[in-house]
Parts: C-alpha cells; sequence; structure tokens
C-alpha cells in the first residue's frame, strides 16, 4: 500500500502521537515529555524540547513569529 498522504487514524492503536520539535526536528514517541513546550503558532500547535525552548524562550516571550528562525 501506497499512501502519499499519510493521515492520523483515530481509530488506529497508537493512543498518542509522536511529537516532533519544531525546530530541531528531535522526535518524541509518546506524546511530548512535560518539560517540552507547546506553543500556537497561527493556530497550529507547535512543541520544542528543552533545548530548543529554552533558546526560543525570549522568541516565545516577545511574541515574535517563529518564521523567522
Ligand atoms: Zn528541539
Amino acid at each position: 500500500m501506497d499512501q502519499p498522504t499519510p493521515q492520523p487514524d483515530p481509530s488506529g492503536s497508537e493512543a498518542q502521537p509522536v511529537v516532533v520539535c519544531a525546530r530541531c526536528g528531535t522526535q518524541s514517541p509518546g506524546g511530548a515529555p512535560p518539560t517540552w513546550t507547546c506553543s500556537v503558532e497561527n493556530g497550529t500547535r507547535e512543541y520544542f524540547c528543552v533545548e530548543c525552548a529554552r533558546a526560543n524562550l525570549r522568541a516565545i516571550e516577545g511574541r515574535l513569529d517563529s518564521s523567522w528562525w
């Protein structure tokens, strides 16, 4: 089966999705760790790992758009 556009299946076996850091691409299977930061950009939920969240803390607090990264 070739699926060019795989989509999450709400009835799938995976209870928790794989969360990917929006900055460095680090993957965290089983959902975002509590240490990760969730930021909503233009209605899209993005996660950042500990290192990236720390690096972008000023940007997030400054309410800057993430497009400049
Ligand atoms: Zn990261």
